[in-house]
């Protein structure tokens, strides 16, 4: 936690405000703000106090104080603060300067640490590929007491109040109609050039932008993998920017797996690797998509663990509306080079040694990135330790369209979780793959799965509006 870096940028761009960041248990980013002046080297041995009794998951009111202890390894300048701001990254401590064993980014941290103990390798790097939605605003009401029924994306058009904007030019975008046509079919180029800008600006390589597939207004950004804490605090900074462009322009945008019923929802693929020092462990030249035996490995534990680490990488209700066949997300737990119906893809057009990689397609952007990369690690790490081959668990490769097959054709195919609470269920029975090393405790594991399935209580209770269609009249 070197300070001098964080203290000579503060000196050289004129900083006037500091801005100590966190994420809870959700990945919601938190804040407090220290004036320039205020900090200094003791900053950096102190940290910055806050009250954990009121973050979602974190302490009882008993033991309410904890400590911000800013890493240098993150910073940049804020686009959206009028007062020139310092944005720095910080994992959470107790008060007796112990990791806080809830903190998510205290767990990536660790899981990076668990990778090097192991001898399998000395970096884990990770490529989020996070969709959203840009709408022009959202109408809901919390108490859903208006009766309208949202039962396909023509409606949930509506719904979000974006179809019309402008009138109708004539120029609009079909159901799953919307991969990389131009302008004036693509009318977000600006906002994503944009958003990319400020990315670059804020040290984050862009690789492209483009519409995605849904219906106006779905996104995607990519940008350069790294290191697994540093790609979650990248991610962060990339879900805060494309936030606050998004109400710049006037407008919202949402990492929301699936904000409309009937048309392809945001997924947040997850491109993934392992090397010693400068080799790829991953590259077999000849093999099966290229892939060496360890990667298979690695496949064999994420699928796996699969059910249980789907708690991690799709957290919310809402996720399991997007796991639904039709939309290219995947569905059935299977690998397979280039098809987008299995849950491993093997991204195989023009990779090199040091870009084969495996891309998890199942997770979205409602994880946590700390969590969902560090559990995909140790699920992948687990299959490595126990040489989980997936050719012999029934996990492919299969290289057809899998939603196309009849059941018979599936025969013993594995599918994903259906609900937040079977992921739940399934990481209540399988989570000693994630306690490894000490990368997540137990406490943590039941914490947050009292807390998801609160949440998920919180949804079932409540009266949906397309109840009334099924119900009214009855
Ligand atoms: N939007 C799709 C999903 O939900 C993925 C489309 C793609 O292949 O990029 O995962
Ligand atoms: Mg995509
Ligand atoms: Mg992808």
């Amino acid at each position: 936690m070197s300070a001098e870096l964080v203290l000579k940028t503060i000196k050289e761009k004129q900083i006037e405000w500091v801005d100590f960041r966190f994420a809870d248990l959700s990945g919601r980013a938190h804040h407090i703000t220290l004036p320039a002046k205020e900090v200094d080297e003791d900053t950096f041995v102190n940290g910055v106090a806050f009250d954990g009794s009121s973050i979602p998951g974190f302490r009882g009111i008993e033991e309410s104080d904890m400590v911000m202890m800013p890493d240098h390894g993150s910073i940049y300048v804020d686009p959206f603060t009028a007062h020139k701001t310092l944005n720095v990254f910080c994992d959470i401590f107790t008060p007796d300067g112990e990791r806080y064993e809830r903190d998510p980014r205290s767990i990536a941290v660790r899981a990076e640490e668990y990778l090097k103990e192991s001898g399998i390798g000395t970096a884990a790097f990770f490529a989020p590929e996070s969709e959203f939605f840009i709408f022009d605003d959202v109408r809901y009401e919390s108490g859903m007491n208006k009766t309208y029924y949202s039962v396909d994306s023509e409606e949930a058009n509506w719904n979000t109040g974006r179809s019309e904007e402008g009138g109708n030019s004539g120029f609009k975008i079909p159901v799953k109609g919307g991969y990389v046509p131009v302008a004036p079919m693509d009318k977000q180029q600006d906002i994503r050039s944009e958003m990319c800008r400020l990315l670059e600006e804020a040290g984050i390589r862009v690789e492209r932008h483009h519409h995605e597939v849904a219906t106006a207004g779905q996104a995607e950004i990519n940008f350069r993998f790294d290191t697994l804490t540093k790609t979650a605090d990248n991610l962060m900074i990339y879900k805060y920017i494309v936030h606050n462009t998004a109400a710049q322009y006037g407008k919202t945008a949402t990492f929301m797996p699936k904000p409309l019923f009937g048309d392809n929802g945001s997924g947040m693929h997850v491109h993934q690797s392992i090397f010693n020092g400068d080799t790829p462990l991953f590259y077999e030249k000849g093999a099966y998509a290229n892939l060496s035996e360890m990667a298979l490995h690695y496949i064999g534990g994420i699928l796996y663990h699969a059910p249980a680490l789907i708690a991690f990488t799709n957290p919310s209700t809402n996720s399991f509306k997007r796991l639904v066949p039709g939309y290219e997300a995947p569905v059935n737990l299977v690998y397979s080079k280039g098809n987008r119906s299995a849950a491993v893809r093997i991204p195989v057009a023009a990779v090199t040694p040091k870009g084969c990689r495996i891309e998890f397609r199942t997770p979205d952007s409602t994880a946590n990135p700390y969590l969902a990369f560090s559990a995909m690690l140790m699920a992948g790490l687990d299959g490595i330790k126990r040489k989980i081959d997936p050719t012999k668990e029934g996990y492919g490769p299969f290289d057809k369209n899998i939603y196309e097959l009849s059941d018979a054709e599936k025969g013993e195919i594995r599918s994903v979780p259906g609900s937040l609470d079977e992921a739940l269920n399934a990481l209540e029975a399988d989570y000693e793959f994630l306690t490894e090393g000490g990368v997540f405790t137990k406490e943590f594991i039941d914490n947050f799965v009292d807390l998801k399935r609160a949440e998920a209580r919180s949804v079932a209770i409540r009266v949906h509006p397309y109840e009334f269609g099924l119900y009214y009249d009855l």
